[in-house]
């Protein structure tokens, strides 16, 4: 009987090999995913059986309030060993997510989400492009089924937006489902920031990546996390982690209003003295005041936000705090099973 921890603990160290030998983590977030938990499991070990590599299967349970606990430690595998992190209390898809990266031990780390929304059977596809010498796979989504309009138009907005201000290229339509290789897993979990924008430090590392087209599923049961206000909250962090650029936006409006000011002043100065004009009237006193305003408390707005990105890096809290582990050992290694 062996153990896949110790095996994988002194190749994670070594440069990636991207062979059949290669030991590959699928990371599963989830949160009160009770209803779909044990297709999720199904799906995943029948494809992975599958596989060559070795596999170890790592469950984030984000502090679930259901069964999802329970039924991920229930589970069992001839093959592959499974790993059930339970953070202390909901941290959020992102927190989970990082718990997982920290936590998995393979050359490859794939993400996948518990709600099967990420086919698993796509992983045979993303795998042999790693092996093909790709550092990052990413999962583009050809059609988003079961979104409305409004959903796809906001993502849309928020992409064009986000790669305008940001120095690096976000790809477009691309979730967390992706596989990493392991320097680039090294390199995003040596990232300390706090507010973890995924898409974007996902995105920071470079490396040499590809991308796969995808049909991304409806949800297979249970409901989504995310709604209208939690996704807006997501895209302004997301540009304000990455990007500085708003700022300057703000300092550009504030010249241009002051340089409009000047030439204003100058036509109201001049009709004075040349047509004895009466100071022009309310409405546009008012606009003018209303317009100032404006743009004052979104730049002092905006300045609270940087300062308070600032405030909560400054704290240094981790990141999620781990409450529980489980390990299920792997009964013997597939070389073993197939000799
Ligand atoms: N999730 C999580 N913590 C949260 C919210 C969601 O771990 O606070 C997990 C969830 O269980 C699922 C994945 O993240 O596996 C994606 O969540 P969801 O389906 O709600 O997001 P969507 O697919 O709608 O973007
Ligand atoms: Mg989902």
């Amino acid at each position: 009987m062996s153990s896949i921890t110790v095996l994988s603990h002194h190749r994670a160290g070594q440069k990636s090999e991207k062979d059949d030998e290669s030991f590959l983590s699928v990371i599963v977030p989830m949160y009160n995913e009770e209803a779909v938990l044990e297709l999720c499991h199904q799906r995943l070990s029948a494809v992975l059986d599958n596989l060559k590599q070795k596999c170890e299967i790592v469950y984030v349970d984000d502090g679930s309030s259901d069964e999802s606990w329970n039924i991920a430690t229930s589970f069992t595998s001839p093959q592959h060993q499974i790993r059930t992190i339970r953070l202390s209390r909901n941290f959020g898809k992102e927190a989970a997510m990082s718990a997982g990266l920290k936590a998995a031990k393979g050359q490859a780390v794939i993400i996948l989400d518990a709600d099967l929304q990420d086919p698993p059977e796509l992983i045979p596809d993303m795998v042999e492009q790693w092996q093909s010498g790709f550092d990052v796979v990413d999962m583009k989504r050809k059609a988003r089924h079961g979104e409305g309009w409004l959903k796809r138009t906001t993502a849309a907005v928020f992409y064009q937006l986000m790669n305008r201000l940001c120095e690096m290229q976000i790809p477009e339509n691309v979730g967390d489902f992706r596989l990493i290789d392991r320097r680039v897993v090294n390199e995003i979990n040596k990232l300390p920031e706090r507010t973890r924008f995924m898409k974007g430090l996902f995105a920071w590392p470079g490396f040499r990546r590809t991308t796969l087209m995808f049909d991304r599923d409806p949800r297979i049961a249970g409901q989504t996390k995310w709604n209208y206000t939690k996704l807006l909250h997501l895209a302004f962090e997301g540009i304000t982690s990455f990007s500085t650029r708003p700022l300057r936006i703000a300092t550009g409006a504030g010249l241009l209003t002051s340089l409009a000011a000047v030439v204003m002043a100058f036509i109201v100065f001049s009709k004075t003295m040349i047509w004895g004009d009466p100071v022009a009237g309310y409405p546009s006193t008012i606009l003018v005041i209303l317009l100032l305003g404006g743009i004052q408390l979104l730049s002092i707005g905006l300045m609270g936000e940087y300062v308070g990105r600032l405030f909560i890096e400054a704290k240094q809290r981790p990141l999620f705090v781990v409450m529980d582990e489980q390990i299920q050992d792997v009964v013997e290694f597939k070389e073993e099973v197939e000799a």
